[in-house]
């Protein structure tokens, strides 16, 4: 047996963490509405970059979740769609993987 469920669960809590950074980031670039017009147009650059970087985190987590979930119910190491086993190597590298590798390129 593995430490897969403490790798998921270690990059749940990370992921987490940095979910509440690109919070915090939103509220401060909400807090700083008084400056000048050159640097409200840097500020949106980067908020759309903290959006499009937070909704990737948002996805990951999804996805490390309903991993996390698969393996409490028994089926972790079982393909979602086809249900053969999930070869180790892949799960290693693709902790997060709830689909073998056939699968998932389909
Ligand atoms: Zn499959």
């Amino acid at each position: 047996m593995s430490d897969r469920k403490a790798d998921l669960e270690a990059l749940r809590d990370e992921l987490k963490a940095r979910l509440e950074r690109y919070r915090a980031h939103r509220e401060r670039a909400a807090g700083a509405l008084d400056k000048d017009i050159e640097d409200q147009s840097l500020e949106t650059r980067d908020d759309e970059v903290v959006a499009s970087l937070e909704a990737e985190a948002e996805e990951e987590l999804g996805r490390v979740r309903h991993a996390l979930a698969r393996i409490r119910e028994g089926r972790g190491e079982y393909c979602e769609r086809c249900g053969e086993v999930i070869d180790a190597g892949r799960l290693a590298a693709v902790p997060h993987a709830t689909l073998c590798r056939d699968c998932c390129d389909g």
